[in-house]
């Protein structure tokens, strides 16, 4: 399987290159050239698959070229060392819980693949290689954790100052070995800003082995698909189902999409917050990027979502076919806070700020009724945005352990203005020093 760039479908790479790069050298997102098509015979049988062996069958086409057989299994094996329970909230509507892993984010499903995959191409580059990230909170944390002691790999995240919560914070900056965290006097788009800047430079990417660990990483995005197949396996259900996705780059969303394209008889929904950009496109027809605006889900406070060239390069660019298949609603932090004190009284299940939106995005649809069978995804674990639960639902929620463990720690973060030479020189620095 080769890749292609979103932005010039001629050119096209390994997946080891793609991996490498993140982003493509013209800016644009990578897509695999052919989306396999599985065989109904697959999908019939799905509820009898492991997770593992359902992984195996939906990604080796797309690894092949460089990973493989035994290795993929293995690398699969470790990757997903948690489960992914599918969760009844009411008679027709579940949770996929994606938050059991490390850092307790849906985020450590790719960030695992991703660092393994990409500690299989170290060896190669006589630099190292660099993963530059910017992070809202929650990749920052999966990424740090995924990568943390990989050999020849070097980690530094870009975060806003201020911008994430004390919990993700602290996720980040306590890691030391070969993490690095950098507080930006800025925004999360000022962060994202950067890190596409300077995979752009070629005075950096001449230097360095530059990759990006964000959800634009094919090596991310593809695993992906595997807990949308695992959830379908596991629902049983008779009518229609309809996974709605909490997006902010839409990166999870356009992994459910590409395993629709492969076979997967379902639906899906977009919910954001108020950052609503994609649910204006659909609207409007115009795609119009905003400053990003602060929410209580904010790991969905993105203003310009990197994924949605990957959304229009698979629907052929046409506004009316992503309007079909991809409706989309935008919630409120009022809203989000009310159905998430709903859901508790009446269904006693603890929704997070972001499956929240889910959830009241799935009702504004209308979606589950007769049959119907509604999946929100939640992407956090409500401890990790433990003062809005708190406050929302005016109840104790106790922190897992492990995070606990890291709130001891002290922090270490690099301060840094929003400003491109800063991290260039940064950058290099650290290149001499190893
Ligand atoms: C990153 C994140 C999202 C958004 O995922 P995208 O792939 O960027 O759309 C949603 N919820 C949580 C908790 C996240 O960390």
């Amino acid at each position: 399987m080769r890749y292609y760039s979103t932005s010039n479908n001629a050119q096209k790479v390994s997946f080891r290159d793609a991996v490498i790069r993140g982003l493509a050298h013209d800016g644009g997102l990578y897509m695999p050239e052919v989306i396999p098509t599985l065989e109904d015979n697959f999908i019939r049988k799905l509820g009898s698959l492991s997770i593992h062996e359902i992984a195996y069958e939906v990604l080796k086409e797309y690894f092949k070229e460089n990973i493989e057989g035994s290795e993929l299994k293995a690398l699969i094996r470790d990757a997903l060392n948690f489960d992914i329970p599918l969760v009844p909230i009411t008679e027709n509507s579940y949770a996929l819980e994606l938050f059991h892993g490390p850092t307790l984010s849906f985020k450590d499903v790719g960030a695992r693949f991703m660092a393994r995959t990409l500690s299989r191409f170290a060896g190669s580059e006589d630099k190292g290689i660099y993963v530059l990230t910017a992070t809202s909170g929650d990749t920052g944390s999966a990424v740090a954790h995924g990568f943390l002691g990989v050999d020849g790999i070097h980690v530094v995240i870009l975060y806003p100052k201020n911008g994430v919560s004390e919990i993700q914070e602290k996720q980040m900056t306590t890691l030391g070995k070969n993490i690095t965290a950098v507080e930006v006097n800025g925004t999360f788009d000022d962060c994202q800003a950067l890190v596409k800047k300077a995979f752009s430079d070629p005075g950096l990417t001449k230097e360095l082995a530059l990759t990006s660990a964000n959800s634009i990483n094919i090596a991310r995005l593809l695993p992906q698909m595997i807990y949308y197949f695992h959830a379908f396996a596991q629902s049983k259900a008779k009518g229609e189902i309809t996974f709605c996705v909490p997006s902010g780059n839409f990166g999870n969303l356009t992994a459910g999409l590409l395993a629709k394209k492969m076979g997967l008889p379902v639906n899906f929904i977009a919910g954001t917050n108020i950052n609503d950009v994609f649910p204006k496109y659909l609207v409007e027809g115009e795609f119009a990027p905003h400053a990003s605006k602060r929410t209580i889900s904010n790991a969905m406070d993105v203003g310009n979502p990197s994924n949605f060239q990957r959304i229009q390069d698979l629907y052929g660019h046409s506004l009316e076919k992503i309007r079909k298949d991809i409706p989309a609603y935008s919630v409120t932090d009022a809203e989000t806070k009310e159905i998430m004190k709903t859901v508790w009284k009446e269904n006693k299940y603890m929704l997070d700020p972001h499956g929240a939106v889910a959830y009241a995005a799935l009702q504004k649809s209308g979606k589950i009724r007769n049959g119907n069978r509604g999946i929100i995804l939640e992407t956090a674990h409500p401890a990790k945005f433990r003062e809005v639960v708190e406050n929302t639902l005016e109840i104790p929620v106790r922190l897992p352990e492990s995070l606990t463990a890291c709130m001891k720690k002290e922090k270490s973060a690099i301060g840094m203005n929003a400003d491109f030479n800063s991290l260039k020189d940064f950058l290099l620095g650290q290149k001499q020093l190893s």
